[in-house]
């Protein structure tokens, strides 16, 4: 070859790369003085602030009390000068849209008060409220019908923070996003509003049953996320990873994760010098990365952070994503978010720990060793039982988007089938409950009595026994498996605290109910867990989720098992759902309706992006490869008959079997790269209906996108290395 392949140009490319050195260094500044100094946090705020200010905001924090409007002059003043002495030049609201990424506009601090005077200002006005224009965010349709002007609210209970970029600090300070007439347009809107009926319901719940100091309960959540890393100089030679954030070509690689060799394995040098970097930034952030450790799959890996706050959680997730991969890029990585960057090989996920605590900081999810303590954790427990149950599709709608079709209800876990996982102990608990008897073998030892006798001893680890389920008990909270890697955690957290809160009224209710009518509590409270884990026991399953069998026993016992978007979606929006969303006041009717047309809008351009690419880059890089190779074979035929008398020439037919071989092969490539662009073409011009639009992409527009890729895939099995143009997964995911 006379040229050589940019492929082996970039393996070069790689092979001389060492870790960088990035800002962490922590001999230089121990971890402690790191530790949120990028944050205007309680510590900052008490030095600063005056005491008046600082005890309102704090009371706004810890009790949801709103906040007086006088003071937010005053907090702005104090937040413009820390950010100022610390280099900021400007300001941002930042929120998060429903593109499920963050938003910025920067403002300088900068103000005129007379002709050639200026002044360093940011008012209350400023912090509190802001207006970009809306117009150009997705709306789900709630844009048409109100004012294109949009208006961004701070959100105190996340604090501010200062985003550092090379060559200065920007104030980013959260907020919500919602339209002139007040429709949320963001994920944060709902998220907090689910937090508060949380709450209320668990607060009334907690209050029948006997506790009568709660006032407030908070909602924890801990995300752990899965990603990628690859060389940046084979993402630039890939537009699919580019465009659609996963290899749209490439056949699986000899070595897969058979060999079990990289969970857990010891990480590579350049990986924990890229590691180490990015979790300083987020330390200034004050974001509590504790975990991170080599993935299933080659080139995968996970960070975990400590549980905290529900919105906090969320807006420390979005941070993490872009912190890691813009620190990927520091260090010549690229870090890949996508569901299923490789096909073949282990997707990422996003472990989704949840749980609630009360305001004297007690996790309603912790078994307790007291009887009262169990009675409580019993009935919380049975509630989410519940919910799962009764909303199961609504949770598998949350997390139902393109990427994520490659998880879920493929061959991989967790499935779409939503269900409980209690581990053994507790699931004899419940059995017990139920039947009111000890069964022979039972862990859970004589019949509970609520309220009389306490729990066996739960087990701690119940989670490494069952990494298959989508909601798995482990421990003192909840895992919910099944949210995608590169998607926002605020929609799936909304509609969990939301379908959790329903089930929390409707055991507070009963209760009342039963407690009015003259049953004593402890009898109440024994009768409505036995009834309500009865009707709901279907959902709890504690075997293998990736089992055919089990697929054949859910659809026994009636749960649905929604393999798709196209097919999940609907859930949001049947009339059921409406009324819970419009009950506890988290979405209105239209917000929701808004919503799952965003949603649906998404998978048909994610398909119609995807399709695209699969085409440009069959027609303009492998198709010419393979047929460079194929000439090359026919050529080297010919050659060989010119050079050899006829008498004396060997056996060609091997040869010729190889240019049909490939003839046959470019032929097919070629016939299918043209149907799709006729399907696609199809889709363009589509149906009105939403629905059938995405219907439409994943019943005709995949598979003829699955057509090209699996010829182009055999074909990347017969050209000549050197010819073939795509990194292949054999060196992404290895050459690091
Ligand atoms: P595993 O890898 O077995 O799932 P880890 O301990 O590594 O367990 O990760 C668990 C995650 O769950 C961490 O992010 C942790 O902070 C979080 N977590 C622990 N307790 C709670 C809780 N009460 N509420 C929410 N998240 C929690
Ligand atoms: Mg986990």
């Amino acid at each position: 070859m006379s040229k050589a392949n940019p492929r082996w140009q970039a393996i070069q490319t790689v092979q001389n790369r060492r870790a960088v050195k990035g800002s962490a260094d922590f001999a230089q500044t121990p971890m402690g003085d790191l530790f949120g100094a990028n944050v205007f946090n309680r510590t900052v705020m008490r030095t600063l602030l005056p005491k008046n200010a600082y005890v309102g905001l704090i009371r706004c924090l810890d009790h949801g009390d709103p906040l007086d409007p006088s003071l937010a002059d005053v907090v702005a003043n104090a937040m413009k000068d820390w950010a100022i002495s610390r280099g900021a030049t400007h300001f941002t609201h930042w929120f998060q849209p429903m593109t499920g990424l963050t938003a910025e506009k920067h403002d300088a601090f900068l103000g005129r008060t007379g002709e050639d005077e200026w002044i360093l200002e940011f008012s209350g006005k400023n912090l509190i409220q802001g207006e970009p224009d809306a117009s150009s965010f997705p709306s789900g349709g709630i844009r048409s019908t109100f004012e294109a002007r949009g208006y961004t609210g701070w959100d105190p209970t996340s604090p501010a923070f200062l985003m550092e970029s090379t060559n200065g600090k920007t104030l980013c300070i959260p907020t919500i996003f919602c339209s002139f007439s007040g429709h949320a347009l963001d994920k944060k809107t709902p998220l907090l509003r689910s937090l508060e009926a949380l709450s209320k319901q668990a607060v009334r719940l907690l209050r029948t049953l006997g506790d009568k100091n709660v006032k407030r309960v908070t909602c924890t959540v801990g995300p752990e996320q899965e990603y990628f890393l690859i060389d940046e100089a084979f993402y630039a030679l890939r537009p699919d990873l580019i465009n659609a954030g996963r290899c749209l070509f490439g056949a699986r690689p000899p070595k897969g994760q058979e060999m079990e060799d990289h969970y857990w394995g010891s990480v590579k040098d350049r990986v924990l010098a890229f590691m180490m970097d990015a979790e300083a930034e987020l330390y200034k952030l004050g974001v509590p990365v504790k975990t991170r450790h080599n993935e299933v799959a080659p080139g995968q890996f996970e960070v975990a952070p400590v549980f905290e706050y529900s919105n906090v959680a969320t807006d420390h997730n979005m941070l993490l994503m872009e912190v890691f991969k813009k620190t990927a890029q520091k260090h010549g990585l690229r870090c890949l978010l996508h569901e299923k960057p490789f096909s073949g090989i282990n997707g990422s996920g996003k472990h989704n720990n949840w749980s609630m605590s009360d305001d004297q900081g007690n996790n309603l999810l912790e078994p307790g060793h007291t009887p009262q303590a169990d009675e409580k954790f019993l009935v919380v427990l049975t509630a989410i039982i519940r919910a799962m149950n009764k909303w199961a599709k609504l949770l598998r709608a949350s997390i139902a988007f393109a990427g994520n079709d490659h998880r879920l209800g493929a061959n991989e876990a967790p499935p779409a089938i939503m269900s409980v996982y209690l581990g053994d102990t507790l699931a004899d608990v419940v059995n017990v409950l139920i039947s009111g008897k000890a069964e022979k073998g039972n862990k859970a030892i004589g019949a509970i009595q609520l309220g009389i006798s306490t729990l066996p001893e739960l087990p701690r680890d119940t989670s490494d026994r069952n990494r298959t389920s989508p909601f798995a008990f482990t421990g003192n909270k909840f895992e919910f498996r099944a949210v995608g890697s590169s998607q926002s955690i605020a929609f799936p957290n909304t509609v969990l605290n939301t379908m959790v809160a329903e089930s929390l009224d409707y055991m507070a209710t009963r209760l009342e109910e039963a407690t009015k009518a003259g049953k004593s509590l402890n009898e109440a409270a024994q009768a409505l867990v036995r009834e309500t884990l009865s009707e709901n026991q279907r959902v709890i399953f504690n075997g293998d989720n990736y089992a055919e069998e089990w697929h054949k026993e859910a659809e026994r016992r009636g749960l649905p098992n929604l393999h798709h978007t196209i097919e999940a979606l609907p859930a949001l929006v049947d009339q059921e759902a409406k009324q819970l969303f419009v009950k506890y006041g988290v979405l209105t009717e239209e917000e929701l309706v808004s919503r799952y047309n965003v949603m649906l809008e998404n998978y048909c351009k994610t398909i119609n992006i995807e399709a695209q690419l699969t085409m440009n880059m069959a027609r303009t890089m492998i198709l010419p490869a393979a047929l460079q190779y194929q000439t090359a074979v026919a050529e080297s035929i010919i050659s060989m008959c010119q050079a050899i008398p006829q008498d004396q020439r060997p056996d060609t037919s091997m040869h010729s079997a190889m240019v049909k071989d490939l003839f046959e092969k470019t032929s097919k490539l070629k016939f299918a790269i043209d149907q799709l662009e006729s399907i696609n073409n199809e889709s363009e011009h589509g149906s009105e209906d939403l629905l059938a639009h995405a219907r439409f992409y994943r019943d005709k527009v995949i598979p003829a996108m699955d057509r090209v890729r699996s010829i182009a895939d055999e074909l990347e099995l017969m050209v000549d290395d050197g010819l073939w143009p795509l990194p292949k997964f054999r060196e992404m995911l290895y050459i690091l």
